[in-house]
């Protein structure tokens, strides 16, 4: 017995001292965090991460390989625990969501009945659904039955309803889903998407070159979520309240509605939920993504430079802007006169976009003369954007024109007034040219205390590239229109001061490269004017000299006419670290194009740094709003019916010939009040690719 114990214990001490050998020689060290940051995940084990339970996803965030946010489940809040362990900065993570993408329901058309099982990956099977529309829901709810949240249930209207609250971005629904309608994204995502062919779009977001979600931000208005709608419209515009007062908005003439009875008043909802977001100091949350730890300069702080910015911070990237004048907004704050967009608002959208953090700003500093491309690689910068604009003036090729007196390019006489010391005028001003330059200087000149305005242009006020509005607005103003006229001639007294401008009128002949029929002089047609003034408002040039100074960096870049030519859809120049976006990088367009162009040269640069695939998506859709063309096949209709018609909301203005109109800078268009926006809102038939509500 005693030998017997003297045995076990003998045996014993022989395993206990091997396995502590073997402890030593096979020890594998565990990093303590990994323990710690597994305390923080949910524990649900549900793979929902990516990996295969939270104990692996726990090393893969220690280790770098997944985002302090990887844990859906535990969200934010997890989120937050985890960067604290891991001494990160708390709150980079960008919440996952999913979204619905269509809203056909049940008023979608059928093409024939289903009377199969109640599923939607059985009903794709048999012709890939009974819905007249190929990538229509067809609301049998797959994706509510695979959702573990509770975050789905299919809506009223037939199509699925996603709970924000509930949803963690599992993915669950993208999967269960035959048809990719329920798409599970976060916000860095969706800034990088461009419109596709393939998308669900109404055709009034299809035409609008900033690609904004149009009928989403007009259906939250109608439920007075106005910051939800402003937040949608920041997805893609970070200058609402601008844009809402001088957009010309293209995505109205594109609108189904107007098959009925008039367009919706899209751009009157968007200043307004903007304005009543400021108004009523609604605290929204702008997401940012994770720093990259990448830095890009952006020169010029105007509309498609503050864009990018933008965009850029959102996606992770810290960015730093030179501007050479001393307020940001480019041609937005130094040409567009203050009755149209006053520089309070105006700074209001660029303040939002400076509060995002990480946005640094140097103004007063000139590219090519105070700092150059070597200096910003120097500096650290690892790419660098160019979107110094048009400032330089076209010439009308008028004799003289550089040596009379009074005869002022549009370009300084707005920035003049931009700047607070407008030039001196005298009471007779003719101003040449018929776009919103134009305009500007025109009305600009009676509120400067000119008493007769004249506006010459060389075909008919039919064929002006203004706004509309901008023309009648003229009008109510007391602007005199000479059209077909063609100036020839400066008229000027002894010292050479400007007295008057002989001019010949016009006939129009063929249809020239634009499509508009062109001017031809008859001769023996002389007339003259007496103008005091006369303003250049022909078009607008980039100052692009610097890239022809031999040996410098910069030198690499091509010009054309002053443009600085990149590629169109990756804003990339013949530099692969310098791009450009805006005037700079072609004619001179809207402002709503520019910042569809910031958000494009954005994702150029973003992928670039990034090392992925710069190129855009073959089926990316290209819609050009001037020609009204590209869209969708088959979502453009002749006609519609079943709508009963109930005309637009009036746009609210300062009342014409008032003292306060004609003489004050005071802003001419005005907000709708919430009774008639969400009036207007109520009009909106919330379109998709075939299908809209005949209700409305
Ligand atoms: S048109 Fe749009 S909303 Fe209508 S069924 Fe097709 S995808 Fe859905
Ligand atoms: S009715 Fe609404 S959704 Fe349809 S095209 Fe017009 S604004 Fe867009």
């Amino acid at each position: 017995m005693l030998e017997a114990l003297l045995l076990m214990l003998a045996l014993g001490s022989v395993s206990g001292v091997l396995l502590g050998i073997a402890s030593k020689v096979f020890y594998v060290w565990e990093d303590p965090r990994i323990a710690l940051v597994t305390d923080c995940l949910a524990g649900a084990n549900c793979g929902g991460c990516g990996y295969t339970g939270c104990g692996a996803c726990a090393a893969a965030i220690v280790a770098g390989q997944a985002d302090v946010g990887a844990c859906i489940v535990a969200g934010a809040g997890g989120a937050a625990k985890v960067a604290a362990v891991l001494g990160l900065e708390a709150g980079a993570a960008e919440p996952l969501t999913s979204q619905n993408t269509c809203t056909g329901g049940f008023r979608a058309p059928e093409k024939f009945s289903y009377m199969g099982v109640n599923d939607c990956r059985a009903a794709y099977l048999l012709y890939a659904g009974a819905k007249d529309c190929a990538v229509g829901c067809l609301g049998f709810g797959s994706c509510v039955k695979a959702c573990l949240f509770g975050a789905l249930e299919i809506g009223p209207e037939g199509f699925p309803v996603v709970d924000a609250e509930k949803c963690v971005g599992c993915g669950a629904c993208e999967k269960a889903c035959p048809k990719g309608i329920m798409q599970v994204t976060k916000p860095s995502d969706r800034i990088l998407h461009m419109n596709l062919v393939d998308d669900r779009l109404a055709p009034c977001r299809q035409t609008c070159p900033a690609e904004i979600n149009i009928p989403k931000y007009i259906h939250h208005i109608k439920n007075k979520e106005y910051d939800q709608a402003y937040l949608t419209i920041m997805e893609r515009n970070p200058l609402p309240l601008s844009t809402g007062r001088v957009c010309p908005h293209p995505c109205e003439d594109a609108c189904r509605r107007a098959l009925a009875d008039d367009p919706v008043s899209i751009n009157q909802l968007k200043r307004f939920c903007s304005d009543w977001v400021f108004d009523n100091a609604a605290q929204v949350k702008i997401p940012v993504a994770p720093d990259t730890g990448y830095k890009v300069a952006i020169v010029g702080g105007g509309p498609s430079g503050l864009t990018a910015a933008y965009f850029l911070r959102r996606l992770g990237h810290q960015v730093k802007i030179f501007e050479w004048l001393p307020e940001f907004g480019g041609m937005i704050y130094y040409g567009i006169p203050e009755y149209r967009l006053p520089k309070a608002i105006l700074g209001k959208d660029v303040k939002r976009i400076l509060d995002l953090g990480g946005i640094d700003v140097k103004t007063g500093v000139k590219f090519g003369v105070d700092f150059d491309l070597e200096s910003l690689v120097g500096g650290g910068f690892d790419a660098v954007l160019m979107t110094i604009g048009a400032m330089n003036h076209a010439s009308a090729r008028i004799p003289d024109e550089d040596k009379v007196k009074g005869v002022i390019p549009a370009t300084t006489y707005l920035r003049r007034q931009g700047l607070g010391d407008p030039m001196p005028i005298g009471k007779k001003v003719g101003v040449i040219g018929g776009g919103n330059v134009a305009m500007d200087c025109l009305r600009s000149s009676i509120r400067l205390g000119a008493e007769k305005v004249y506006c010459l242009y060389r075909r008919t006020i039919k064929e002006m590239p203004a706004n509309q509005v901008e023309i009648e607005a003229c009008k109510h103003e007391g602007i005199e229109f000479v059209t077909l006229c063609t100036p020839t001639k400066f008229l000027t007294d002894d010292e050479g001061n400007l007295t008057g401008i002989e001019y010949l009128k016009n006939e129009l002949g063929e249809p020239d490269a634009s499509g508009r029929r062109s001017p031809v002089a008859v001769k023996g047609s002389e007339t003259v004017i007496e103008i005091d003034n006369f303003i250049l408002a022909i078009g607008q040039t980039t100052d692009s000299a610097f890239a022809d100074e031999e040996g410098t960096a910069v030198s690499r870049l091509e010009t054309k006419w002053g443009a600085i030519m990149n590629d169109p859809d990756t804003h990339q120049t013949a530099i692969p670290y310098v791009f450009t976006s805006g005037d700079c990088a072609g004619p001179p367009g809207l402002l709503v194009a520019a910042i569809g162009a910031g958000r494009r040269a954005a994702r150029g640069i973003h992928k670039y740094l990034m090392g992925e695939d710069m190129a855009m998506p073959e089926n990316r859709l290209r819609v050009d709003p001037r020609r009204m063309s590209g869209h969708i096949p088959g979502t453009m209709f002749k006609s519609i019916e079943g709508i009963e018609k109930k005309g637009r909301i009036e746009q609210p203005e300062l009342e014409p010939g008032t003292y306060e109109r004609q003489h004050t800078y005071a802003e001419v268009d005005l907000t709708v009040t919430e009774e008639e926006a969400l009036k207007e809102a109520n009009r909106c038939m919330h379109c998709c690719l075939t299908c809209y509500d005949k209700d409305a």
